[in-house]
């Protein structure tokens, strides 16, 4: 996780803007992720779960201020992710052989130096990675795979991009041992991921596997257990309806440069995570934080959203342009402080969010940390509006950052 690109979202420039609400489902329907050391069937598919309560349920978790956050628009939804998913509303975590390779491959393209024009950098490798290609023919099919990537693939954004977007679809939909027949896969990208899978398969996806299904099985507790206060808090904070349809995220060993990102889904499809298991900054109690904040670029689109809209109004106001980013600020400051603050009350006094944790405060946002603690903090804490606190901040950064509207 780094820099001012940190876990971009898509919307207005993959135009995919329309957010989908289903009723929250409230019956939960997982089991602990199997131990580490599993073969490949999941411990917990959704189709065979049987119902285990959370440890916290839902009712009573989510008592403590405002009434239950509204949901909306009932989605016809048609789209169903496939393979290993664990179910742990308001998420589906998945485990996918496919979506693995991919981004594997991606990576490993960008290593060879060919992603610039995407503006993708390679995500820190893994020091644990486990030796590839064994013998000539599983050099010569990896390589060509790999050739394919840095030729064709890497040039285009994981995120911002929609025929990539609709490839981490299609590969969701897809079983470990399903073939690659799908109308969003062009045939030469499928026959590059048919090429490498064997090699992938026999080297690199077990230890791969193993690390989601251990990531998995960390994070999934505290969803359950702080779940739903993170859901109410976030809805309530930014005056929005969490979306009820389970948000897919996609565990990956790589993801892309910035650990994590999230696509808002569409008619048909759930907003989609894709997080990294191997990024340090997505491990241990940070997991909560993660997935609650690509969770709020569900619904939080950075351009529709009551929070971008109180930004707007005050900087018209103030005849300045709007804070670059200052949006996104307020997710990173938000999923931050929820989280420090729910993991606090079980007993975790020492939890840095990850803005702090990795200096983006320092480094990227100087200005908004001081406006944010002085006038965002007080709004979170139930003492002054959304309108109020946002225009404090927009009027304490005095047009930091950004131009002035001319008259
Ligand atoms: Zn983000």
């Amino acid at each position: 996780m780094s820099v001012d690109r940190l876990c971009r979202r898509a919307g207005r420039a993959a135009g995919l803007g329309i957010l989908l609400m289903a009723p929250l489902r409230t019956a939960a329907v997982m089991a602990l992720p199997a131990p580490p050391a599993t073969a490949a069937v999941p411990a917990a598919s959704a189709a065979s779960a049987t119902a285990a309560a959370p440890a916290v349920p839902v009712a009573s978790a989510a008592s403590a201020t405002a009434a239950a956050p509204a949901t909306a628009a009932v989605p016809a939804a048609s789209w169903k992710a496939t393979g290993s998913i664990w179910s742990v509303p308001p998420f589906e975590f998945r485990d996918g052989f496919w979506t693995n390779l991919h981004h594997f491959l991606y990576q490993e393209a960008l290593a060879m130096g060919k992603g610039q024009a995407s503006g993708e950098t390679r995500q820190a490798p893994n020091p644990t990675e486990p030796p590839g290609p064994r013998g000539e023919d599983e050099r010569t099919a990896w390589s060509e795979a790999l050739r394919f990537y840095a030729g064709s693939v890497v040039q285009h954004d994981l995120l911002f991009e929609r025929e990539m977007i609709d490839i981490d679809y299609a590969l969701a939909g897809l079983a470990d041992d399903a073939s690659l027949r799908s109308p969003a896969l062009k045939p030469e990208l499928a026959a590059a991921l048919v090429r490498a899978a064997p090699v992938y398969r026999a080297r690199w996806w077990p230890a791969h596997d193993r690390a989601n299904r251990f990531w998995i099985a960390v994070a999934t507790p505290m969803v359950q257990q702080l779940g739903p206060r993170m859901i109410e808090q976030l809805a309530a904070a930014y005056h929005e309806p969490w979306p009820a349809r389970p948000i897919l995220v996609d565990v990956a060993v790589y993801a892309n440069w910035a650990g994590a990102y999230t696509t808002p889904g569409d008619e048909a499809r759930p907003g989609h995570t894709i997080v990294s298991s191997a990024n340090p900054g997505n491990q241990g109690f940070a997991a909560l934080e993660t997935v609650f904040h690509e969770a709020s670029h569900v619904f939080v689109d950075q351009a529709n959203d009551a929070v971008t809209h109180a930004i707007e109004k005050e900087s018209r106001a103030r005849r300045q342009e709007p804070p670059p980013k200052l949006t996104h600020a307020i997710i990173f400051y938000t999923a931050g402080e929820l989280a420090r603050r729910n993991l606090a009350a079980v007993g975790v006094a020492d939890y840095v969010p990850s803005a702090e944790r990795y200096g983006l405060w320092t480094r990227v946002w100087p200005t908004f940390k001081p406006a944010l603690e002085e006038f965002w903090q007080p709004y979170l804490d139930g003492k002054t509006t959304l309108d109020t606190a946002v225009a404090r901040v927009v009027a304490s950064l005095g047009g930091a950052g950004a131009k002035a509207v001319p008259r």
